[in-house]
């Protein structure tokens, strides 16, 4: 930016200077002009007697503070006004070119002074030509040059100190204006060299102390707006891994508290065989028993997280295959009903048409089963579970409604996390872990599907399920 201003400043000092050169020049030249068409009026090279134009050409040199020569045509100085040369003769190759004709005027710039040289011309006078024409009949247009030959020439020098003194004037302004800009430059350079890396210092430190691990603690830095906005952004990104962090220290709590259950229970049973004497066989094959249901249970439990993470991780391994999707449901059905049947509850299979969808039926199989068991395990002895299937042309719906207790209002969002039952005691009584709806949600998401439950307590329960006809990977 400094370069860039001082080049700008040189240049603009440069043409300034050019600029009233050429100005001063012009107006000199006219003025010369206007002398030699006054000193041709006046009859000045015959007489050099005119008073009156010669106190004038003297005021002229005194207003441009200059010297201005006459020579007539024999090359005689006729006026000096500074008399020095008067009567002598002046021979010099400009003079004699001018006269000729052969340059129309002069103009030098020296040192402190310019010399102009102009031509004192008569228009009727026609003395030369430089280059003929070769054919008489070919126009002066059309390639004669003729050149007039001058009465004489008006040399006039002015010096141009005046110039010389404003131009070194604007350098010393220009030099000062210099200092003062690079001063200031220097001063705010050095503001943003320290200010401004200040909060991105504060910034790197605070995220360093995160990087440790303090991942709970939100980071406040005050800066400039996009720092504020980078800060912001940061926090919510921390706001999630926080969120993340608790569902995982949450999910590992729960999996760990579910798996120690079934042993408490196994080393309760256990001990108390252990700490009698001569225990019935009876009593030892009950217990026994007891122990074998806990192994059972854990077992479940092991196989439903299993099944967990392997729905996460098998996203992308899905196995994909046209399924006629009435045929699946009654197959499922038919499982199911003899254990439905024990508590006389009556399961009903309404197809409103054929559907065949491209899914994976072992994973769509388990979504489904859970949600059929559920509707037999929380109902009421003597009820109802009714499965109906329907499609349009873009997706297939599955309907599974029963006449079961119910879920309450403010626990509906919930049962689909991992682990989550609305009753312990009777989940526990029907063998549940609280995994089963995760593992169906997990499993109907890979199908880009959708799952919504509608439930009133005492009443009942409904679970609608929507499956794209065409798996889209
Ligand atoms: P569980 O193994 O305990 O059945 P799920 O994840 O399948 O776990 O279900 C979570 C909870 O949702 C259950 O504990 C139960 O309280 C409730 N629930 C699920 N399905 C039904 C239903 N059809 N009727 C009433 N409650 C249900």
């Amino acid at each position: 930016m400094f370069i860039m201003m001082v080049i700008s400043g040189l240049i603009l000092q440069t043409s300034y200077h050019n600029q009233s050169l050429r100005f001063r020049i012009s107006q000199i030249q006219s003025q010369c002009n206007i002398l030699a068409a006054q000193v041709l009026l006046n009859d000045f090279m015959i007489s050099n007697a005119t008073d009156n134009l010669n106190t004038e050409i003297d005021q002229l040199a005194n207003v441009l503070e200059g010297r201005i020569i006459i020579v007539d045509s024999e090359y005689r100085i006729i006026k000096d006004t500074y008399t020095i040369e008067q009567d002598k003769y002046m021979m010099s190759n400009d003079v004699h070119d001018i006269m000729l004709g052969k340059t129309p005027n002069s103009t030098k710039i020296m040192n402190q002074y310019v010399e102009i040289m102009v031509p004192i011309l008569d228009s009727s006078t026609v003395t030369s030509t430089i280059e003929p024409s070769t054919s008489s009949t070919r126009s002066n247009a059309e390639g004669t040059e003729e050149q007039k030959k001058a009465q004489g020439v008006i040399i006039c020098m002015v010096s141009i100190r005046d110039l010389q003194e404003t131009d070194t004037y604007m350098k010393a302004q220009g030099r000062t204006w210099y200092a003062l800009f690079s001063f200031i430059a220097l001063i705010f350079s050095l503001l943003l060299a320290f200010v401004l890396p200040r909060p991105l210092k504060v910034l790197n430190r605070k995220l360093q102390y995160v990087s440790e691990g303090h991942l709970d603690e939100p980071l406040e830095v005050e800066g400039n707006t996009e720092i504020t906005d980078v800060i912001d952004t940061f926090n919510q990104i921390l706001g999630k891994i926080q969120t993340l962090e608790n569902s995982r220290q949450e999910f590992v709590s729960n999996v760990s508290h579910e798996l120690k259950t079934p042993i408490t229970s196994m080393k309760v049973l256990a001990d108390s065989l252990l700490v009698q004497e001569d225990v019935p066989a009876e009593m030892y094959r009950e217990f026994m028993t007891d122990i074998a249901d806990e192994i059972d249970r854990e077992n479940k439990i092991i196989t439903d997280l299993l099944t967990l993470v392997r729905l996460d991780k098998q996203a992308l391994n899905l196995n994909i295959e046209a399924v006629k999707i009435n045929e699946l449901l009654e197959l499922l059905l038919k499982r199911i009903r003899p254990i439905a049947a024990k508590r006389n509850i009556e399961v009903v299979f309404e197809s409103v048409r054929e559907v065949v969808a491209e899914i994976d039926e072992v994973k769509l199989s388990l979504a489904f089963t859970n949600l059929i068991e559920n509707a037999v395990k929380y109902n009421v002895d003597g009820g109802w579970v009714q499965v109906t299937l329907d499609a349009d042309h873009k997706f297939f719906y599955v309907k599974i409604a029963d006449s079961g207790v119910g879920i309450p209002e403010d626990c509906q969002e919930q049962v689909f996390e991992r682990f989550y039952r609305v009753d312990k005691a009777r989940s526990r009584e029907t063998g549940g872990n609280g995994l089963g709806l995760s593992i169906t949600r997990n499993a109907i998401l890979l199908h880009k599907g959708a799952i919504k439950l509608y439930s009133k307590p005492g009443e009942g329960t409904t679970f609608t399920v929507r499956i794209p006809l065409i798996y889209i990977s």
